[in-house]
């Protein structure tokens, strides 16, 4: 079929829940991706962070065709040989201790809050009603179920599907007094990303995420950070939380974890964890043989070709490349972010800058109306992050030529 004819099919037939770029992609090798006219791309978005290892990595091919034709799925009312496996890995590289995989990011999140639901009902007092309220973030995403979407501090999320699950409020993002005032003791879990990915690449600020972990230590609530776009090597380590040099109680991870199959996970310290019981939770995709033992390879890959270390000097480098580009045109607001987890700000809607790069053959994203989002695999090179900037620089020279000539 042609994109036409897709479009076409598509807008009869599906739900209309997406605006789509008008690309259809056929397949992918390293950082490359190629259209139905076999016109090349260069991938700085990876799926929304998903692809990692790029396209085609000879190692998932391998793990991914061999464990397809041993067993893809078997429930987990049984064993299979890579659970296990993946969770002493994850275990190994986040200092926590046990593991639960999910389907999505979304589903690991509403399976952390129940989590922080169970440990506060197993530790509250005899007579006193347990803790309950969860403290997320202002402007946060932590997914579109019902109480990941509760916990998103995002009225345009929000607002369609009110009421939502009860029990979170919002905290001013790295607001210290707002943090203190919120945090009492109906409160059993801080909730947040390290990094915000979807709201724009906002860090919090080392001594809001400090507070956050005193004052929940204190009071035996737990500290969740959603890693599920800022972990597993993004930011050039594996975990954001690790720059920080905060151990969390809980940890949920997603995005880049399989490689492009669906594949979650919520990481949790011994004592925690240990509020769930056989039965209290469960999924029936979730952690099957297929996407652990590719989730395996992936970490294995990581390792073996030493790519925090490269995602650390490959962002250093695109980072002082953006840096360049801001210095040039005083409409860019900031360069932001960690490792490959970068971001533009605008002072304007970037929607046609994502548009137009596309047609060079770019791919980037914009979020939050005026932030270019740059999520590329790890494995990019530096005459990658030189053909970006390069593309970006001629579609910010015709930008700024217009916006002269506008202000005449
Ligand atoms: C993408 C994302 C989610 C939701 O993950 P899904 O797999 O889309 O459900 C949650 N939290 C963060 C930080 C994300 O970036």
């Amino acid at each position: 079929m042609t994109l036409a004819a897709v479009r076409r099919a598509e807008a009869a037939l599906l739900l209309p829940t997406y605006d789509r770029q008008p690309v259809l992609f056929r397949r992918g090798s390293g950082c490359t991706l190629y259209d139905a006219t076999g016109r090349r791309y260069l991938d700085f978005l990876s799926g929304i962070g998903v692809n990692a290892l790029g396209y085609g990595h000879p190692a998932i091919r391998r793990a991914l065709g061999q464990q397809a034709g041993r067993l893809i799925h078997v429930s987990n009312l049984f064993y299979h040989d890579y659970q296990a496996a993946l969770a002493r890995r994850l275990k190994k590289i986040s200092g926590l201790d046990r593991v639960f995989f999910t389907n999505s990011g979304t589903e690991a999140i509403e399976g952390a809050l129940k989590l922080a639901r169970a440990y506060a009902r197993l530790h509250s007092p005899n007579g006193h009603r347990p803790r309950w309220r969860i403290l997320a973030l202002e402007n946060s995403f932590h997914g579109r179920t019902f109480a990941a979407l509760a916990a998103t501090g995002q009225r345009k999320y929000r607002a369609p599907f009110a009421p939502l699950v009860p029990g979170v409020r919002f905290v001013r993002f790295n607001n210290l007094r707002d943090l203190e005032r919120k945090f009492d003791s109906t409160v059993s879990a801080v909730l947040l990303e390290p990094i915000q990915g979807e709201g724009g690449i906002h860090p919090v600020s080392p001594e809001f995420f400090a507070r956050a972990r005193a004052l929940t230590r204190r009071a035996n609530a737990l500290l969740i950070a959603d890693e599920i776009q800022c972990g597993l090597g993004r930011t050039g380590r594996y975990f954001a939380y690790q720059g920080y040099g905060i151990q969390p109680d809980v940890v949920t991870v997603a995005k880049p974890l399989a490689a492009g199959l669906p594949l979650g996970a919520i990481l949790a310290r011994e004592r925690v964890a240990l509020a769930f019981h056989p039965g209290i939770h469960g999924t029936t995709f979730g952690g099957g043989p297929l996407a652990c033992a590719v989730a395996l390879e992936f970490l294995e890959t990581l390792e073996r070709e030493r790519l925090l270390a490269r995602v650390r000097r490959l962002g250093a480098y695109f980072r002082a490349r953006l840096e360049e580009l801001r210095t040039k045109y005083d409409w860019i607001r900031e360069v932001r972010g960690a490792g490959l987890m970068l971001a533009l700000e605008l002072e304007f809607p970037g929607k046609a800058i994502v548009r137009e790069a596309l047609a060079r053959g770019v791919i980037l994203n914009c979020t939050h109306d005026t932030v270019l989002r740059f999520l590329p695999p790890y494995i990019i090179q530096e005459r990658d992050v030189d053909q970006v900037v390069r593309t970006l620089g001629a579609i910010f020279a015709r930008v700024d030529a217009e916006r002269r000539s506008e202000k005449k």
